[in-house]
C-alpha cells in the first residue's frame, strides 16, 4: 500500500528506468544521492554504476524494503541511507550527482535546495510536466516566471525526457518530464537578495512595465525606507528634496528600463536594472 502523503508513485516501466540511468551518464567514481529511492527499482541500477549511492528517504517501510533487496549482495557495502525528509536535513552531503523522482509538493523547495548547495556536477530530477516547462521556459514564453529566471540565473537546465503517467503504479494525476540541471560553474556574481527583491516586484505582475510595478505605494515606501537606511548606515544625510517616486522614475527611464516588462526581460535586462538601482543606492533589501 502506497502513502500518498509521501507522493508515492513507483516507476515501473524498466524501459523509462533505464533511459533515466543512461542520461544520468554515471561514472564510476561517482558518489550519487538518490532522494526518495522508495522501494530501489532506481537505486539498484544506479549501484551498479557508480562508486556509491547515498539514499535519503522518508518512509520507513520503503527504508525496510530497500534494505532487504541489497542484503546479502555486493550492492550493500556502496549503498548509505539516510532516513528522512531530505528539506529537513540542514546539510546535504558530498555528492557528484543527484537523482531524483520526489513528490510533486517539494519540487519547488527540493530544487533551491540544490541551487544553493552547488557543490555537485549533475542533477536528473523528475517533475510535473508543467513545472519542468517553467524551469526552462524563455522570456516571451508563455510560462516563463520567476522560478525560470532564478534558475537559470543559477544553472543551466534542460528538459530531457518526458514520462507518461503509466510508467507509475499507482499513477498519478499529473504528466511528468525528467530535467537535466548543472550549476553555473563559476557562479554568476551576483547579490542574491538583491535580485530576489527586484524579480520580485518585476514579476508580480508579468505582463506590466516596470514603470507601472514601480508606481505602487508598498513597492515605493519599503524602496524609501532601504534608501534612508543605507544612508544613515553610510553616515550621509538624505537630500532634502528626495523624492523616491521620481528617483525611480528617473533611473528607470534613462535605462529605457520603463517600457520593459518581466515576461520578455532576460537575465542580463535584470542584471542591468539592478545595477543601475544599486549604483543610485537604492536597494531592494
Ligand atoms: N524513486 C522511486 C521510483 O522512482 O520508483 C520512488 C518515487 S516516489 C514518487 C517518491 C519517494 O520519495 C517515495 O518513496 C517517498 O516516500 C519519498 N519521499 C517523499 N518525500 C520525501 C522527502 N521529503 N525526503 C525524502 N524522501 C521523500
Amino acid at each position: 500500500v502506497f502513502n500518498k502523503d509521501f507522493g508515492q508513485h513507483i516507476l515501473k516501466n524498466p524501459l523509462v528506468i533505464t533511459s533515466i540511468i543512461e542520461k544520468s551518464c554515471i561514472r564510476p567514481t561517482d558518489i550519487c544521492l538518490e532522494i526518495g529511492p522508495g522501494t530501489g527499482n532506481m537505486t539498484v541500477k544506479i549501484l551498479e554504476k557508480a562508486k556509491k549511492v547515498i539514499a535519503c528517504e522518508i518512509d520507513p517501510r520503503m527504508v525496510a524494503e530497500l534494505q532487504k533487496r541489497v542484503q546479502g549482495t555486493p550492492m550493500q557495502a556502496k549503498l548509505q541511507i539516510l532516513i528522512g525528509d531530505i528539506l529537513k536535513n540542514p546539510e546535504l552531503p558530498f555528492f557528484d550527482l543527484c537523482i531524483a523522482n520526489v513528490p510533486y509538493q517539494i519540487s519547488s523547495p527540493l530544487i533551491f535546495k540544490l541551487l544553493l548547495h552547488r557543490q555537485f556536477r549533475c542533477a536528473i530530477l523528475m517533475f510535473q510536466k508543467e513545472f519542468a516547462q517553467r524551469l526552462v521556459a524563455k522570456p516571451g514564453d508563455k510560462l516563463y516566471c520567476r522560478l525560470s529566471i532564478n534558475t537559470q540565473l543559477l544553472a543551466r537546465v534542460d528538459i530531457i525526457m518526458k514520462v507518461g503517467k503509466n510508467n507509475f503504479k499507482p499513477p498519478p494525476k499529473v504528466e511528468s518530464a525528467v530535467i537535466r540541471l548543472e550549476p553555473r560553474n563559476p557562479p554568476v556574481e551576483v547579490n542574491y537578495t538583491e535580485w530576489d527583491g527586484l524579480t520580485r516586484i518585476a514579476f508580480l505582475r508579468k505582463n506590466k512595465t516596470l514603470a507601472a510595478e514601480f508606481k505602487h505605494t508598498s513597492v515605493l515606501t519599503s524602496l524609501d525606507q532601504n534608501y534612508r537606511l543605507q544612508c544613515s548606515i553610510n553616515n550621509v544625510d538624505v537630500p532634502k528634496d528626495f523624492d523616491i517616486k521620481s528617483k525611480v522614475e528617473e533611473i528607470l527611464t534613462t535605462l529605457e528600463a520603463d517600457k520593459f516588462r518581466a515576461r520578455t526581460m532576460d537575465i542580463d535586462d535584470f542584471m542591468k536594472v539592478l545595477h543601475a538601482f544599486n549604483s543610485a543606492g537604492i536597494h531592494f533589501s
